[in-house]
């Protein structure tokens, strides 16, 4: 199997690592020049629990030297995702299957109306990672985490289960899951409260958990998410959503979110497919989120001094 990583950040470069060690011909694709050229140069240097090894992948910043592959993984950023799988077009033919395993919603529709033919897989994963700088990342989970894919409107693909059986291979523990909404919708949960919140705050997930203010309005946050759901047809019980948050903010005491990264480095975040979804589902129905609302506002104002920001 032929695989293009679009987008070989944190993300891409780990699982085109673990691919890397299956029969896939694996092709890391990425704009930024000073990564792509340290990988072919050192390898992709993984560093994990102290230890580092490099692994040889193939990368470029030339979407036409990989050429047409069989599937295509979108690891960019949410706001990347449109001009990625635009530069990407020479890898992706007519029957290449589009996976997104990014965070929170709107990534599949964006991909439906650039690819409208293409089967589309869409999913997620429990692994987190970290770019240390070109050509370095730093795998920061336990085990080998959960990631799960499945069609979009639900469409047999024949490459899914392949695909999943390689990423087994390659030490990701990977299936397809006909439950994937529910998921999708729950690790939205923990992304609209816990990336949001230690983002603003610049506090790790321990320090927010630690607080019982943060409960009162997470629980906010949390409960107008699981009313988006039910809208939007995804059973999800207020109680179900605030005892999940509660469970990974327990486990992930020490975990720094991305937005948190983001917000540091005054890099734009992933709001809009966070708590921004929200709101636009929340709008769609009539409904009001304004817990879900603040957070929004207040990662707008963050972004609005970054460089690059509109004024
Ligand atoms: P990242 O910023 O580390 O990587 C994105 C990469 O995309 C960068 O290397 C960038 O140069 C590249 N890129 C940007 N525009 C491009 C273009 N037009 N063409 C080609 N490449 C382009 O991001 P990440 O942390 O790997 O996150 C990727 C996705 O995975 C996000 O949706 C994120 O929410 C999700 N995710 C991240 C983690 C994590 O731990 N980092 C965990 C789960 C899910």
């Amino acid at each position: 199997m032929k695989i293009a990583i679009i987008g070989a950040g944190a993300m891409g470069s780990l699982f085109a690592s673990h691919l890397a060690s299956t029969d896939a011909e694996i092709w890391a694709f990425d704009v930024w020049r000073e990564h792509v050229e340290a990988i072919r140069r050192d390898g992709l240097i993984v560093h994990r629990d102290g230890a580092q090894r490099s692994v040889r992948v193939n990368a470029t910043s030339v979407a036409a030297e990989a050429g047409v592959c069989d599937v295509a993984m979108v690891f960019v950023k949410f706001g990347q995702t449109a001009g990625a799988i635009g530069a990407a077009r020479p890898m992706i033919g007519a029957d290449t299957t589009i996976v997104t395993l990014q965070n929170g919603i709107g990534n599949v529709e964006i991909i439906a109306q650039a690819y409208p033919a293409n089967p589309i897989a869409f999913g997620l994963t429990t692994l987190t990672c970290e770019l240390l700088g070109p050509g370095h990342i730093e795998a920061s989970y336990k085990g080998a985490g959960e990631t799960y894919l499945w069609p979009r409107n639900g469409t047999e693909n024949p490459l899914l289960g392949p695909l999943c059986a390689l990423m087994v291979r390659g030490g990701i523990n990977a299936a397809r899951e006909p439950g994937i909404a529910l998921k999708i919708w729950k690790k939205l949960v923990v992304n609209c409260c816990l990336n949001t919140m230690c983002a603003i705050t610049g506090q790790n997930v321990g320090a927010v958990a630690d607080t019982p203010e943060a409960w009162r309005f997470l629980d906010g946050v949390a409960d107008e998410i699981a009313a988006a759901a039910s809208l939007e047809g995804i059973a999800l019980p207020a109680a179900e959503a605030r005892s999940f948050l509660r469970s990974v903010a327990a486990e992930a005491r020490n975990h720094e979110p991305s937005m948190l990264i983001d917000v540091r480095n005054r890099r734009r975040t992933e709001i809009d497919c966070l708590n921004g979804a929200i709101l636009k589902v929340c709008e769609k129905h009539g409904v009001a989120a304004p817990f879900n609302s603040a957070l929004y506002a207040m990662i707008r104002v963050l972004e609005s001094r970054f460089p690059g920001a509109a004024a």
